[in-house]
């Protein structure tokens, strides 16, 4: 069986990832064999060469980002430039002219020291925005691999591909992966209108794209969460995240690192809009969990600022001697206990601008006591909204829209709870962790390309 070398830009180390993606992962590297390929979270000096982490039945190789690699690939480029660009926020993108060519340089330094490692027949499955171009750099380092990539957030929508440098070469660097993997059926129709609009490329009678001399397939792997595990920490009855306070009476969550494409002042506003509706007699909550990430980048720290001053604004309105409606917590809180927050809410809040998948939407699902579980109010514009049809969806730019929601939320008859929640638990079921890591490397080992991923595991 060949080997699986995994890429992508922060290695897992000790246990505070382990989530869903991380346990997958995991999973597929105990079953084959092979190695994990990421950054120290800390910066340092370039050695040149990989370091053995230990504690784990496969290999994982950690090298260090210098400062300046930071700053120019890891805040620049991929943080500054490609997320944005990828989330529809171009208005956000902040570009100097030393991004692009730290970006590169990041991904052929890396390709040198993956070239060294690999063996002939590995599958090789890269992750995410920062390493477009390394199947690339690779090959013309003389590999010949399988190579597979998932792009974790949203396809670019192709007039937005304008804002890169040399944006011709955006294609011509994936074109290199012979599959690339997508959250959701929409970001496939957008992969494939870019090679469309592309006259060096020419789409198969078999869906795939011929770019020059390769063949890539494009195709969508919604991503999924680890059921079993979350639903077991969920039902574990022993801590009480509130303590000895209680929980509130009726309270809706939010969990969302700090992101601008996350629609938290958005919601903070519906949920304003709500308290001006609803009967405050309910005394509602929403309890905000949002850690904060990327606070060297500006945009981050704007929206920061702006949800302090909406938190401050609304509790000030509505709050009493004994009631606070809205708690924003800025700090992360460990996932085994979000998992027992997710299930004592009557609400969960999922209001993204923009997401790939979101697997809090699937999280609070899971968590739900399914005989008197919570309801989902989830963004149009979440990948998960594209299975998850029978959450409540909202479209979160419109306030009164998604107020409205929140209020349906709290009131639906515990039959439609019942009801909702059995089909959105069938589609975080159905698109479980380790099914996704299952297909994708079924689909990337073999060269078919038809196939839906569940009929190659059939
Ligand atoms: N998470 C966590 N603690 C926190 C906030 C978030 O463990 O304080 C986890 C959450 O349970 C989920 C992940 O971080 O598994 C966030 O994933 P998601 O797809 O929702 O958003 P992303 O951060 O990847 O954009």
């Amino acid at each position: 069986m060949s080997r699986l070398v995994v890429i992508s830009n922060r290695l897992p180390i000790g246990d505070a990832s382990s989530g869903g993606l991380v346990v997958a992962l995991h999973d597929a590297l105990e079953k084959r064999g092979g190695c994990w390929i990421g950054a120290y979270p800390e910066a340092g000096s370039d050695t040149g060469k990989f370091e053995d982490v230990e504690g784990s039945h496969y290999r994982k190789l950690a090298f260090r980002l210098t400062q300046n690699e930071v700053e120019n690939y890891y805040l620049g480029f991929a943080n500054s430039v490609l997320w944005p660009l990828c989330h529809r926020r171009v208005d956000r993108v902040s570009m100097t002219p030393s991004y692009w060519p730290g970006y590169k340089a990041v991904n052929q330094r890396l390709a040198k020291m993956i070239a060294a490692e690999i063996r002939s027949d590995d599958l090789i499955w890269v992750h995410d925005y920062h390493f477009f171009p390394l199947a690339r750099e690779l090959r013309k380092l003389g590999a010949h691999n399988r190579i597979g990539f998932f792009l974790h957030v949203p396809f670019p929508v192709l007039s937005d591909l304008s804002i890169l440098p040399e944006p011709e070469t955006f294609a011509a660097n994936i074109a290199h992966y012979d599959l690339i993997g997508l959250q959701t059926r929409g970001d496939v129709a957008r992969c494939l209108e870019m090679f469309r609009a592309d006259y060096r490329s020419e789409l198969l009678s078999d869906g795939s794209i011929k770019f020059g001399d390769r063949i890539t397939t494009v195709r969508s792997f919604p991503i999924g969460i680890d059921v079993a595990a979350f639903r077991t920490e969920a039902q574990c009855d022993e801590s009480n995240p509130f303590g000895s306070s209680g929980a509130p009476e009726k309270f809706a969550v939010g969990v969302d690192r700090l992101d601008y494409t996350k629609g938290l002042p958005n919601r903070f506003k519906a949920f304003g809009r709500y308290l001006e509706l609803c009967d405050s007699e309910n005394r509602p909550c929403l309890i905000q969990i949002a850690p904060p990430t990327r606070q060297e980048v500006s945009a981050y720290q704007e929206v920061t600022d702006e949800l302090q001053g909406l938190t401050g604004k609304i509790n000030g309105q509505f709050a009493e001697l004994d009631w606070t409606p809205i708690r924003f917590i800025n700090r992360s809180v460990p996932r085994p206990k979000l998992a027992r927050l997710y299930r004592l809410s009557h609400c969960g809040l999922v209001t993204s601008l923009a997401d790939g998948m979101n697997l809090v939407a699937k999280e609070f699902v899971a968590a739900q006591d399914g005989e008197d579980p919570g309801v989902l109010v989830l963004s149009r514009f979440a990948g998960a909204a594209e299975d998850m049809t029978d959450a409540l969806l909202v479209n979160p730019y419109d306030i009164d829209e998604t107020a409205r929601a929140i209020h349906a939320a709290f009131t639906m008859p515990l039959g439609e709870r019942r009801e909702r929640h059995a089909k959105c638990l069938e589609v975080v079921e159905r698109t479980d962790a380790s099914h996704w890591s299952e297909s994708f490397v079924n689909i990337l080992k073999s060269r078919i390309s038809m196939l839906e991923p569940w009929e190659m595991t059939a």
